[in-house]
Parts: structure tokens; sequence; C-alpha cells
């Protein structure tokens, strides 16, 4: 699916810009992700939005490869911070595991305790950029959220699990 952020990036909207309220993506995401629920059901949606999350984290990766891991890491905090989808925290990095927290996300942040982890999206980007560097198959999942009552949104990728 290589190419689809050039193609997005084409915007004509000379009266209404290109920003929008953050509400409206979380629109967006939240229907998206409950008729999405409805069809295939918890697990099947969570692995769908997570792989969509992987593929664009492919290709943002892509874009700001660097030979340095803790370049390469810089670059994706400073992406993430300007697009506005939060401030990405490195909290343990070792052969076996990456875990960021992701504070302020755009997705979770401020939500009310629904019971259930809802940045499938965003674990898949965490791993689709680390896939990107280590050109392998890795295994992600939420570990925190504030849908979940966790005050911050947090994500473990395992290196040697695919
Ligand atoms: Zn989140």
């Amino acid at each position: 699916m290589a190419g689809w952020i050039e193609v997005i990036s084409q915007v004509r909207r000379p009266q209404l810009g290109e920003e929008v309220p953050l509400l409206v993506f979380r629109a967006f995401r939240v229907f998206t992700g409950i008729y999405l629920e409805e069809i295939v059901g918890d697990k099947g949606a969570s692995t769908l939005i997570q792989k969509a999350g992987r593929e664009l984290g492919k290709e943002v990766g892509a874009m700001l490869k660097d030979e340095s891991l803790e370049a390469y890491l810089g670059k994706v905090v400073d992406f993430v911070k300007d697009a506005k989808i939060g401030l990405l925290v490195p909290v343990e990095l070792t052969e076996e595991r990456l875990v960021v927290a992701l504070d302020e996300c755009i997705t979770c942040s401020g939500m009310p305790d629904i019971g259930k982890r809802i940045c499938h999206f965003e674990a898949g980007f965490v791993a689709g950029i680390v896939e990107s560097h280590v050109k392998r198959r890795v295994r992600t999942y939420e570990s925190k959220c504030n849908a979940s009552g966790d005050h911050i949104c947090e994500v473990v990728v395992e290196m040697n699990h695919a």
C-alpha cells in the first residue's frame, strides 16, 4: 500500500484549510470502530485497525529512516508531535521489547473509563515504525489506554514475536 501518504496529502480546500477539530477525528475513529466490532467482532476489529496502523507506520518509517536507531526514534518522536498525534515517550528499549507511552493521545486522552483499550491503530503504527527499521514482523499490543482508566496510552512491541 506504499504511496498513500502522497495521495492523501493533496488537499484542495481553499476556504476550509487542512485543520479539523479533534472531535471529528475521534468521531470517525470511534464510529468506524463500533461498526467494525458489530460486523467482525472485537478481536477482528482490533486486528483490522491494528493492521491499518501498521501499514501507515511502515510508510512513515520509510520516510523517516535513519541508520541509527536512536536518531530514527528521535525523528519519530518529532513526527508524532508535529502531526499532533501525541507526545511519544520511550519508556523501555531492550533487545526484547520497546515500550512507548503516548501522552495526550489523539484518540483516547481525556476519555472516561469505558472498560476497554481502543488505540489499536496507534499500537499498529508503532509496530510498523519498528518493522520498518528492523526489517521483520513484530508483535504489538496496547498495554495502557485512557479509555480503560489508565490515564496514559502505552504500547508494547515484542521484538522477537511475530
Ligand atoms: Zn490512546
